[in-house]
């Protein structure tokens, strides 16, 4: 078995929300990530997945401390970063790195590529001059762009090429631990492909460690060893991948899974699609218990009163979800005809916020 880098213990990152120009005054909390545990190996890939809005941007943002967390630990290789102040965080911070969703938003345009590659290269005082042109251009060359191009701008490249100048960045300062934020969202479906063998790649060359983030599960089954679903902050299950596609256990990953496409035609118009109402609660307001169960097709009375635990249920796999103690319920319901606790169709309640919207204006 690798050694454990990274361990993250019960993390929270609640964003304040003001009122008022003159006299501000914090009127709520987004609760972004509430409460999140797990581990992640040496060389491991653990792929997090979830809707737009649970948190999970937050959460691999969190754990790198580009934003501080509320509360919790976040061991990196045994120590804690969430107490460290800036200073004895910053020669941590080459081990941490991150490949941003936007490849054109993330990359500055008045700077050449061999200015951003080099960048954080100087921040850390790790080469200079000729030194620094070598290894930018060295850098170049692993991640398949040509060295020649050092002087162009952002502007001149293609978006995979963007996210390739993006991802020579991230490994610039031979980082241990790298946050994938949805690499490959943006880009298109013939060039995913390339990027995310790229990334396979540097991990085999460099022993890299990656947290892939990405908001459907197709995205992260095959770079991922192990994947973390997340709903509204929380954690809802966690396995090794295999498991969760051919076993998903909590009715979230259930239903993202049944929104994975199979590659054969006969499988495929025999299976029923597990479509869920409404839009994820706003995190301003979470729903009581499970915060799941205004769209869980299972949901009953106790799921609105108690919040499950994430329990182990079998080898690596842990589901936060009260079906783990009372698995004959779900023999009573159709997941795919069922609509959630106290719900008609088309009667559920949900905000429009987003997470990660609301974030950036509180
Ligand atoms: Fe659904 Fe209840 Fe399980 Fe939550 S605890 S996922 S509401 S069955």
């Amino acid at each position: 078995m690798a050694d454990e880098l990274l361990r993250v213990e019960n993390l929270k990152k609640h964003f304040p929300v003001y009122e008022g120009a003159i006299f501000r005054k914090e009127v709520d909390r987004v609760k972004a990530v509430d409460g999140v545990s797990f581990e992640i190996e040496e060389e491991e890939t653990l792929g997090l997945v979830g809707e737009s809005g649970c948190g999970k941007s937050t959460l691999g943002r969190s754990i790198i401390q580009l934003h501080r967390p509320t509360s919790g630990r976040v061991n990196f290789d045994g120590v804690d970063l969430a107490a460290l102040d800036d200073d004895d965080l910053h020669p941590l911070r080459r081990d941490l790195q991150m490949i941003f969703q936007d490849p054109f938003a993330s990359l500055n345009p008045r700077m050449t590529v061999g200015s951003i590659i080099g960048e954080p290269l100087k921040v850390h005082d790790m080469a200079s001059g000729d030194g620094l042109q070598r290894r930018v251009q060295e850098l170049m060359d692993i991640v398949g762009l040509d060295p020649r191009y050092i002087r162009r701008y952002p502007h001149e490249f293609s978006g995979g090429q963007r996210q390739r100048i993006g991802i020579a960045r991230a490994i610039a300062c031979n980082p241990r631990f790298i946050v994938c934020d949805e690499p490959v969202s943006a880009l298109d479906v013939s060039i995913q492909a390339q990027i995310l063998n790229l990334l396979d790649d540097l991990q085999d060359e460099f022993g890299l460690t990656y947290l892939f983030i990405a908001h459907d599960l197709a995205a992260v089954r095959h770079i991922s060893d192990r994947v973390a679903v997340m709903y509204l902050g929380h954690l809802a299950e966690i396995a090794d991948s295999e498991t969760l596609y051919r076993n998903p256990l909590h009715p979230y990953t259930e239903a993202l899974n049944s929104a994975v496409p199979i590659p054969d035609p006969e499988i495929e118009s025999g299976r029923e699609r597990i479509v869920l109402e409404g839009n994820v609660p706003s995190p301003m307001d979470p729903p009581s218990g499970c915060v799941f169960h205004t769209r869980c097709p299972y949901a009953w009375d106790k799921c609105a009163k108690e919040t499950p635990e994430l329990q182990e249920v079998g080898d690596d796999h842990k589901v936060a979800c009260h079906l783990i103690d009372e698995p004959e319920r779900r023999e009573e319901v159709d997941p795919a005809k069922s609509t959630g606790f106290g719900n008609e169709p088309g009667e559920v309640e949900a905000s429009d916020d987003d997470a990660e919207d609301v974030e950036l204006e509180a």
